[in-house]
């Protein structure tokens, strides 16, 4: 596994990625334009989840419930649990045309931006099973 870091980003300036990987010595630095955007777009690897500025395949996939499940790094699966799980203590309800109250598949805790099928609440059980799979994968 290589970390990538990347410089702040300030307006105006290009953004510095650095990636090293302790296993192989991999050492490489990807720089943006000035407006943030990429000079050279990487060919990404093919069915993977890429990096958008250095095109590298992320660690952090899986498959799951036909879709990819993916995270930048330990503290993004954190804010997914968290956001997933968050699901299993509130559930949100709304009124239906007869009047009676219905569980809603979305619940109002989960982030919007987060993609619909990671939000069902019938995922929900697969969603977190991955979430833990992408976890044991990190070094200690
Ligand atoms: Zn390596």
């Amino acid at each position: 596994m290589a970390v990538a870091v990347r410089s702040e980003r300030l307006p105006q300036q290009p953004m510095v990625v650095r990636v090293t990987c302790t296993g192989c010595g991999f050492a490489k630095e990807w720089r943006t334009k000035g407006d943030g955007s990429v000079k050279d777009l990487p060919t990404p690897v093919p069915d993977q989840v890429c990096d958008h500025i250095t095109g590298l395949a992320l660690w952090l996939q899986t498959p799951c419930v036909c879709e990819r499940l993916w995270a930048f790094n330990a503290e993004h699966l954190e804010f997914l649990r968290g956001a997933i799980g968050a699901t299993l203590r509130e559930r949100a309800t709304f009124t239906g045309w007869d009047g009676a109250q219905h569980i809603d598949t979305y619940y109002g805790r989960i982030p919007a931006a987060l993609p619909t099928w990671m939000k069902l609440a019938k995922h929900r059980d697969d969603v977190l099973a991955a979430l833990d799979r992408l976890e044991k994968t990190l070094p200690a």
